[in-house]
């Protein structure tokens, strides 16, 4: 039964939590299980472009989203921000009076986890708002029930997830990585690049998914170069077959001096590793002047997960 009076009680004010984007630095992806997921070895790192979802106390649920590409965030029930809310107002048993308001700066499905920062976003910021101070791990287990991404989104750093993609351990990160994200035209699904890897890969023997050691010893390290050599994106032939047009912006990061590139998860956003931030820089400067994408974001990792940045 919901409860309205002990919501609006526990409600100190507005509340914003930072949550930041996610580039697959190992997406290792076996053949579909029976019940149509594929398992994964799926290492993600939280690169600083960072979703601010604001909690303000309201009547009922609303959403409402700003910044590039928010057009395309639906502003009902189905936004994951809200399925957020809602799952925890149901744990609680209070009534989501709550308005969401999404400052949009991840890709909109761009392969960043977008829509997951913002599931773990509004979780945080509700579970503050709120007052409910929900155990962690249960928190996670929400996050794990609204989407494989969302867990790490709330966790943050460095992390390999197994299953699909939702059981987490941290691994250690032991310096930072410079990236630039070169932002595509438009998105593409999620869904619809895992159907063009099955598709691509009837016929084929697809191994088990396994972490890499190397790219492990490389984060651990802090060793650019090395990290560079183990990247690797099994989704990433699907996602060309799809956008063949992000093989030419792939090919201008490369041109411009980056250590690797690949696609960012199912795309089609595309990651350049670089040395500094100097290289950084001049790597955006030539992928904008190629014409290949809409927008070069320099951003460094590891960030730290879902954070309250403000609170009333
Ligand atoms: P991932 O990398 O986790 O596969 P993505 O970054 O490619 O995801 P998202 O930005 O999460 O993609 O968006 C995927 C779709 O989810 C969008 O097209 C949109 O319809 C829907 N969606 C639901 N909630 C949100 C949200 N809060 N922000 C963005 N998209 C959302």
């Amino acid at each position: 039964m919901s409860d309205t009076s002990q919501g609006a009680a526990a409600a100190p004010g507005p509340v914003t939590v930072r949550v930041p984007a996610k580039v697959n630095v190992q997406l290792a992806v076996g053949a579909p299980r029976p019940d149509g997921f594929h398992p994964l070895a799926n290492v993600f790192l939280a690169v600083g472009l960072y979703d601010e979802v604001t909690a303000t106390p309201a009547p009922e649920l609303r959403i409402t989203c700003t910044g590039p590409g928010s057009d395309q965030v639906p502003l009902d029930r189905t936004n994951l921000a809200a399925r957020a809310a809602l799952a925890l107002a149901e744990l609680h048993g209070l009534a989501p009076g709550v308005h969401l308001h999404i400052a949009k700066d991840i890709p909109v499905a761009g392969g960043m986890a977008g829509g997951s920062a913002d599931a773990a976003g509004a979780l945080l910021a509700c579970d503050t708002l709120w007052g409910t101070r929900t155990p962690y791990a249960q928190l996670l287990d929400i996050c794990a029930e609204l989407g494989s991404d969302v867990p790490f989104s709330l966790v943050g750093g460095a992390a390999l997830g197994v299953g699909r993609g939702e059981l987490l351990t941290p691994w250690q990160v032991g310096g930072e990585f410079h990236w630039v994200f070169a932002v595509a035209d438009g998105g593409l699904s999620t869904p619809a690049v895992y159907r063009e890897f099955d598709r691509l890969a009837s016929g084929t023997d697809v191994p088990e998914p396994a972490a890499s050691d190397a790219l492990r010893t490389a984060l651990r390290t802090g060793d650019a170069t090395a990290l560079a050599a183990t990247l690797t994106n099994d989704l990433q032939p699907a996602a060309l077959s799809l956008r063949p047009s992000l093989t030419a912006t792939l090919t201008a990061g490369t041109e411009a001096g980056a250590l690797a590139a690949l696609v960012s998860g199912s795309g089609p956003t595309t990651a350049f590793l670089v040395k500094d931030a100097e290289a950084a820089g001049r790597v955006a400067e030539s992928l904008l002047a190629s014409g290949t994408c809409v927008a070069a974001r320099p951003a460094v990792s590891p960030a730290p997960g879902a954070t309250v940045v403000v609170k009333g």
